[in-house]
């Protein structure tokens, strides 16, 4: 697990509070949690070149320490299909940027594999002050927000818990399918549940972990945006 503990400590040295999405992409990649494609470029004709190896449709997202809500600031554009709508959108970043948060500094622009829609599950971790890192589960939008249906096991999980939390929670019916919507990878589910596990217990520098939305296919699942919080 050498490249998260560089990862976090680097981000720890320079004072920051959390980490870019790129950087916390590649921390749950090392605990094998499945995660969209990227690559960040620093200029244009770098962004067309990575969308171009990634291929279209691609979203482009702002990389910035002080940007955490990267939508809130204009910062990210979703389904982009072409070269020419990489370099407007681009431009479009950091226009909005500018007007929204004027000093902030940009690390680069962020190009990622567009991760068709599907069911939505999140997936968190916190760090109770009494039981230690403690995982979430939940199906995503207003399952989560509107009617908390969520689950909560402590660290580490075994998998019966994990299987537990996926089957606890009230919209489980969903992800067994329903009308036209095929059932979904319940295996995937459980395994980034345990990765994540293992990831919040070898790391108890990460104060709060957020994999919202992460999409779950009849094979596979994908995480779109990632969020881990230090102490
Ligand atoms: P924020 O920092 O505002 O939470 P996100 O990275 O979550 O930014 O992007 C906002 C929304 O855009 C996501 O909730 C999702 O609906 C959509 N989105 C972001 N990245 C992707 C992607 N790679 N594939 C598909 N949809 C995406
Ligand atoms: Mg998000």
């Amino acid at each position: 697990m050498k490249a998260a503990s560089q990862i976090l400590t680097k981000a720890a040295k320079e004072g920051r509070k959390f980490l870019l999405e790129p950087e916390a992409k590649a921390v749950c990649m090392e605990y094998g949690i499945p995660v969209t494609k990227f690559k960040v470029a620093t200029t244009e004709v770098e962004a067309v070149k990575f969308a171009d190896e990634i291929g279209y449709p691609v979203v482009l997202k702002v990389v910035s320490p002080s940007i955490i809500h990267k939508s809130d600031v204009g910062g990210v554009l979703v389904n982009l299909t072409s070269a020419k709508a990489v370099q407007k959108g681009y431009k479009q970043i950091l226009e909005n940027i500018s007007k929204h948060k004027k000093d902030a500094e940009i690390t680069g622009i962020l190009i990622q594999e567009m991760a068709p829609s599907s069911t939505e599950v999140i997936v968190g971790a916190i760090k109770d002050p009494q039981f230690g890192p403690t995982l979430m589960f939940g199906l995503g939008g207003i399952f989560v927000e509107v009617l908390k249906d969520v689950t909560f096991r402590v660290a580490p999980l075994t998998a019966d818990e994990a299987c537990e939390m996926i089957r606890e929670v009230k919209a489980y019916p969903l992800l067994k399918g329903y009308r036209n919507t095929p059932p979904a990878d319940i295996n995937a589910i459980m395994k980034i549940l345990l990765s994540t596990s293992k990831l919040v217990m070898e790391h108890q520098e990460i104060k709060e972990l957020d994999l919202n939305p992460i999409m779950v296919y009849e094979k596979g699942a994908k995480t779109v945006d990632a969020r881990i919080i230090l102490e």
